[in-house]
C-alpha cells in the first residue's frame, strides 16, 4: 500500500509528491498516529491511493506510452 504521512504544514508538498509519484491524486484521510514523512511532527493526514488505481499498470503505461497519451 503507497501511503505518504503529512503533517498541516507538509500536506501541500506530500499531495505534490503523491501526483508527481503516481500521477493521480491522493485520498486523503486523518492519521493522528504515525510521523510526517516530512519532518518529525505527528502526522495529521494519510495520503492513500484511491481504490482503483492500479500502481503496474500506471507504471507500463508511464513507460511505453509517454508520448502518445489521448486517454
Ligand atoms: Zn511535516
Amino acid at each position: 500500500m503507497q501511503e505518504i504521512f503529512c503533517c498541516m504544514d507538509h500536506s501541500d508538498i506530500a499531495i505534490d509528491d503523491f501526483v508527481n509519484e503516481y500521477e493521480t491524486f491522493p485520498i486523503m484521510e486523518t492519521s493522528g498516529t504515525s510521523k510526517c514523512d516530512y519532518c518529525m511532527n505527528v502526522a495529521e493526514y494519510v495520503l492513500k491511493l484511491p481504490a482503483d488505481h492500479n500502481i503496474a499498470d500506471a507504471g507500463n503505461q508511464n513507460r511505453s506510452n509517454d508520448q502518445g497519451e489521448i486517454d
